[in-house]
């Protein structure tokens, strides 16, 4: 009797709720958000801490798959090539503004293929060497790759990836070109790092920052104007002599072209409360970066954020002649 009698009012609700619900039903199974480069480094660490605080505000699952190699363009053709539903999404960094230029041949389009979701954040690089290389200091260590330039080895996620870039302007800052090698992230070229199987990476704050608090690896540079909070006793490169020597990377959310809007405003939405989260905002503060403001975490803003950095790079890469292919 009682079920019955609580069953009714909701029966006769259920005609009028119906559309209502067919709306809130997004999500109604696990979101993925591909990582282009390998589990372990700076764009897998951002992306796994806004997948979990979104995943909180959908009210769904949120996992985080790497798809890692050729400098971050194969994760990211995967998105551009879903189904554009909300269900696979893509955290990329700075590299969505460079290989539009970089790589004149795609089997995806690096340009249109993608509605900007928002912005996430901005994060300081630094330089690091492994813990055995001779050198304490800028200065130190450009004295040692003038003398050893051949035998100095600098580690990287591909062309393209935010670590190529930073090594770029080193390399240009010194004038000499240093042996690179490349990994599917600077995840798995920080292990090597630490094992000092490679001499020298750039590489994000959210990757190097906890390596040098330990001392597993040795710090010359932060990449910013000013100094990273969380990390007080490293010089900028300006400080170090070296001004043209400055780069920051940025990070957003893409889902593939077509997704609906309804659907990129609810995962706007949800991305501005993940990045009020106060978990996520002391982790990021931890690892030397702050969440965008929350009007830069929505599609318009990182639409024209990203169009402006990619405006930026084209003829600083065509003018160096550097391709991918
Ligand atoms: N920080 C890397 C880069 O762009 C990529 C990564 O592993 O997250 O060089």
């Amino acid at each position: 009797m009682t079920v019955t009698r609580r069953a009714l009012p909701a029966l006769a609700l259920a005609p009028l709720a119906a559309p209502a619900l067919a709306q809130a039903r997004f999500p109604d199974r696990p979101i993925t958000v591909v990582v282009p480069f390998a589990a372990g480094g700076p764009t897998d660490t951002v992306a796994r801490l806004v997948a979990e605080a979104m995943g909180r505000d959908l009210g769904g699952t949120v996992v985080v798959e790497n798809v890692g190699g050729a400098g971050g363009t194969l994760g990211a053709q995967r998105v551009a090539q879903a189904r554009p539903d909300g269900y696979t999404l893509l955290v990329h960094h700075i590299g969505m503004a460079t290989i539009p230029t970089l790589y004149r041949r795609l089997a995806y389009d690096p340009v249109n293929g993608f509605e900007p979701v928002g912005l996430i954040t901005e994060v300081p690089m630094t330089l690091v060497g492994k813990r055995t290389i001779e050198a304490n200091t800028m200065a130190e260590l450009v004295a040692l790759v003038r003398r050893q330039g051949d035998r100095i080895n600098l580690a990287n996620a591909g062309v393209g990836a935010a670590s190529h870039l930073c090594g770029i302007l080193f390399q240009s800052a010194l004038n000499l070109p240093l042996t690179t090698v490349p990994y599917r992230g600077t995840g798995p070229a920080m292990n090597d790092l630490v094992g000092g199987t490679v001499d020298l990476m750039c590489d994000q704050t959210t990757n190097t920052t906890e390596q040098i608090r330990a001392g597993t690896i040795k710090a010359f540079a932060v990449t910013t104007p000013t100094r990273v909070a969380s990390l007080p006793d490293i010089p900028t490169t300006r400080e170090a002599g070296m001004p043209n020597f400055e780069v920051s990377v940025w990070h957003g959310l893409y889902a593939p072209r077509n997704t609906p809007a309804e659907i990129v405003t609810r995962l706007s939405g949800a991305l501005q409360v993940a990045l009020r989260n106060e978990a996520l905002v002391r982790r990021f503060a931890d690892l030397g970066t702050d969440p965008v403001a929350q009007e830069k975490a929505t599609p318009a803003a990182h639409r024209a954020f990203w169009q402006a950095d990619a405006a930026r790079w084209r003829p600083i890469i065509q003018a160096a002649g550097q391709f991918a292919d």
